[in-house]
C-alpha cells in the first residue's frame, strides 16, 4: 500500500470488505497511512522521560570510563602469583571508588581495593578479601586464582563510539540512567503528539449534572483521558457533543485544527452512523468499518484535514477494547516509535469455557493468576456484555481469541495480553 494515496484508493482492494474487516487487516490499512510527527526539541533529560529519541544516542566515552573493581579485596599481578601454592605480597596501598592508587605496582606488590576502586596501573586481577589472610602488611594469597578475576573492564556496559539508542525510542527510567551516565544532560525528542476528543450522544450528561430519564454519565471521556495520558501525549478534553450535525461539524474542525489525532466515542455504529457519515465524506477521508471482533464492531479511520480520525464505539468496553487493539499502536507510530512492542502476550490454561462462534477475534475479559506450581491461569470476569465497564475494571488481561477459534471447553490454553500498568 502506498501512504501517498487517499484512503479511499483502498476501497478498490479486492479484499476490502468493510462491512466484515479483520482485525489484522484494519490494524494493516490503519498503518499506511499514519505520518509520524517530526517536530523535535530538545529537553534536560529528566523531561525526556516518556518521550520518544529524535536522534540516536551515541556514546562518546566508555562506560565505566576504566577498569574497577568488582570485589572489594586486594588488587595483584596474576604473574605474581603461584598456581597451586601461596604467594606474599606487599600490600603498598589502598584503591577506594573515587580515591585511586596513585602510583604503579611492582613484582610482589598488591593494593588494598574496594569495589569500583580502579585498578591500579600494573594490576590485572582482584582476589576477593573473603579468600585472602593478612598478617604484617602482607597479604597471603592461595593458588586456583584466574586472571583478569573480579575486574569490570572499562567499556564493558558501554563501548566509546557505540549506538547506545536508535531514534525512536521511548525513554524510559532505564534509558535516563544510561542517558546520565555517557554525561550527556540533554536529548532531542518529537514534540508532544496533540490528541482531541469528545464523546458524542444526546443522552451524556457531564459529572456534575443530573441524570433525567435515559441518560447516563459521559464515562468515556474519562477512560480515553486515562488511557491517552498513560501514553504520553497531550491529552484536549473537548467536551460531549449533542448528535446535531451543526454541533458535530463545528467539533470535527475545531478538533482538526487544535490536534494532530481526533478521537471521538459514539455515534459511528449503525444509525448514527449515516448523518456522521455524510459529514465526514465532507469534512475530510473516512471509512467505516465493521471489524470481525466482539466487542468493538463499528470503527471509523480516517483523515480530517491534517488530522488523524478515530471514531470509537460507544459502548464503554468496546471504547477501550478498540482503543488498545488499533488507536494505542497508532499513536505510538505517529510519536515516533516505528515499531511499537505489541501488548505482552503469554500462554494460559483458561478455567472457564467460553462459547464463541468462529469468524470474529473475540477479545473477553480475564483475571489472570499464577498458580502455587508456577504455572499461569486464567478466568472470565463475568458478564462480558459491552456495556459492563466493571469488567475491564476487575480484568488484568484480554483473552483473545482468534477469528478460526470455535467454542472453548474448560483447561484449553489460550492467548492472553497483559494490561497492567497499561489500565
Ligand atoms: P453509540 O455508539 O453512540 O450508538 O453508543 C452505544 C452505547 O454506548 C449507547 O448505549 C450509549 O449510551 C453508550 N455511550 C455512548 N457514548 C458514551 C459515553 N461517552 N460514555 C458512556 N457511555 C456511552
Ligand atoms: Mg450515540
Amino acid at each position: 500500500m502506498d501512504a501517498a494515496k487517499s484512503l479511499s484508493a483502498i476501497t478498490v482492494d479486492s479484499d476490502y470488505d468493510p462491512n466484515s474487516m479483520p482485525v489484522a487487516k484494519a490494524r494493516e490499512y490503519i498503518r499506511a497511512f499514519l505520518t509520524p510527527i517530526t517536530t523535535v526539541e530538545r529537553l534536560h533529560i529528566r523531561a525526556a522521560l516518556g518521550r520518544v529519541l529524535a536522534e540516536d544516542v551515541r556514546s562518546t566515552m566508555n562506560v565505566p570510563a576504566n577498569d574497577n573493581s568488582a570485589m572489594d579485596g586486594y588488587a595483584v599481578r596474576f604473574g605474581d602469583l603461584a598456581a597451586n601454592a601461596d604467594a606474599t605480597l606487599k600490600i603498598v596501598g589502598s584503591s577506594f571508588a573515587g580515591r585511586p592508587f596513585e602510583g604503579g605496582v611492582t613484582g610482589g606488590q598488591a593494593v588494598r581495593i574496594m569495589t569500583g576502586g580502579v585498578i591500579p596501573t600494573g594490576c590485572d586481577t582482584v582476589i576477593m578479601q573473603e579468600r585472602v589472610k593478612v598478617a604484617d602488611g602482607n597479604v597471603i594469597v592461595p593458588g586456583g586464582q584466574q586472571q583478569g578475576q573480579n575486574v569490570r573492564r572499562a567499556g564493558d556496559d558501554i563501548r566509546q563510539g557505540a549506538t547506545v539508542f536508535k531514534r525512536g525510542q521511548i525513554v524510559r527510567p532505564a534509558e535516563l540512567g544510561m542517558i546520565a551516565s555517557l554525561g550527556i544532560g540533554e536529548v532531542s525528542v518529537y514534540r508532544k503528539l496533540r490528541v482531541a476528543f469528545f464523546s458524542t450522544g444526546d443522552e451524556l450528561v457531564p459529572i456534575g449534572g443530573t441524570l433525567g430519564l435515559g441518560q447516563l454519565y459521559d464515562s468515556n471521556r474519562y477512560t480515553i483521558y486515562g488511557m491517552l495520558t498513560r501514553l504520553g501525549v497531550d491529552a484536549i478534553d473537548m467536551g460531549a457533543i449533542r448528535d446535531d450535525p451543526a454541533a458535530i461539524e463545528t467539533a470535527f474542525l475545531e478538533a482538526a485544527r487544535a490536534a494532530d489525532v481526533v478521537i471521538t466515542s459514539g455515534g459511528v455504529s449503525v444509525g448514527e452512523a449515516d448523518f456522521v457519515k455524510q459529514l465526514l465524506a465532507k469534512l475530510g477521508d473516512v471509512l467505516f468499518w465493521k471489524i470481525a471482533m466482539k466487542p468493538g464492531r463499528p470503527l471509523a479511520y480516517g483523515k480530517i484535514g491534517l488530522a488523524h480520525f478515530f471514531g470509537l464505539p460507544g459502548n464503554p468496553v468496546s471504547a477501550m477494547v478498540t482503543f488498545y487493539q488499533f488507536v494505542r499502536e497508532a499513536l505510538l507510530v505517529l510519536m515516533g516509535v516505528p515499531e511499537p512492542a505489541p501488548l505482552p502476550t503469554l500462554k494460559a490454561i483458561c478455567t472457564s469455557a467460553i462459547k464463541k462462534a468462529p469468524g470474529r477475534t473475540e477479545f473477553q475479559r480475564g483475571i489472570l493468576s499464577q498458580g502455587t506450581d508456577g504455572a499461569w491461569s486464567v478466568r472470565v470476569t463475568g458478564d462480558q456484555g459491552s456495556g459492563i465497564l466493571s469488567s475491564m475494571s476487575q480484568a488484568n488481561c484480554f483473552i483473545v481469541l482468534p477469528d478460526a477459534q470455535a467454542n472453548t471447553p474448560a483447561g484449553a490454553t489460550v492467548d492472553v495480553q497483559i494490561l497492567e500498568g497499561l489500565l
